[in-house]
């Protein structure tokens, strides 16, 4: 399966995303995690991002579409990937279009996941993340109103809105489900 996950900040994509890429047994790519390995190991791409993922705005796009591409042709990558965080701008659709038009292959599902912008405030702040300071915060969430959010209608033919309220298990139970709905 190759699937990819959207969501405001704080929605829990990230936890949710290791729960699937278990269950499917495909690598969980988060872009986020990405850039801070980058930034543990000090290279080069790290210290691009970190004045942008420091403000909570976005890496530009050809930094970020550049690491993606890279992560994609890792063969583990062959079984499928939960893309988690990317794309994040339609213009990031596109280029991920691309990449994956050229192997001939397309995603099975796009998730979304709803939430409310209050609700995650206090959930981010309790996660003690550098960037989690509620100016940081607010400025992710505008920049997920104005930038992701219109991705939301590019992949209308393949979208799947999960509630992103309540227990984990049970939000992972609903994706599933809602997955299985979908290609039934
Ligand atoms: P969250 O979803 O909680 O904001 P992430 O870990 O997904 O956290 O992202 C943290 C930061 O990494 C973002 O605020 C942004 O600066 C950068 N980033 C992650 N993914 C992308 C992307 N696809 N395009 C541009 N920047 C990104």
């Amino acid at each position: 399966m190759r699937l990819v996950l959207v969501g405001p900040p704080g929605a829990g994509k990230g936890t949710q995303a290791e729960q699937m890429a278990k269950r499917l047994d495909v690598p969980h790519i988060s872009t986020g995690d990405l850039f801070r390995a980058n930034l543990r190991d000090e290279t080069e791409l790290g210290l691009e991002a970190k004045r942008y993922m420091d403000a909570g705005n976005l890496v530009p796009d050809e930094v970020t579409v550049g690491m993606v591409r890279d992560r994609l042709r890792e063969p583990d990558t062959e079984k499928g990937f939960i893309l988690d965080g990317f794309p994040r701008t339609t213009a990031q659709a596109a280029a991920l279009g691309d990449i994956l038009d050229a192997q001939g292959l397309g995603l099975d599902a796009v998730v979304q996941f709803e939430i409310d912008d209050e609700e995650v405030v206090q959930r981010l702040l309790g996660r003690g993340r550098s960037d989690d300071n509620e100016d940081t915060i607010r400025n992710r969430q505008r920049v997920y109103r104005e930038e992701t959010a219109p991705l939301l209608d590019y992949y209308r033919d393949r979208l799947v809105t999960i509630d992103a309220v309540g227990e984990i298990e049970e939000i992972t139970e609903r994706v599933f489900s809602a997955l299985q709905t979908r290609s039934a």
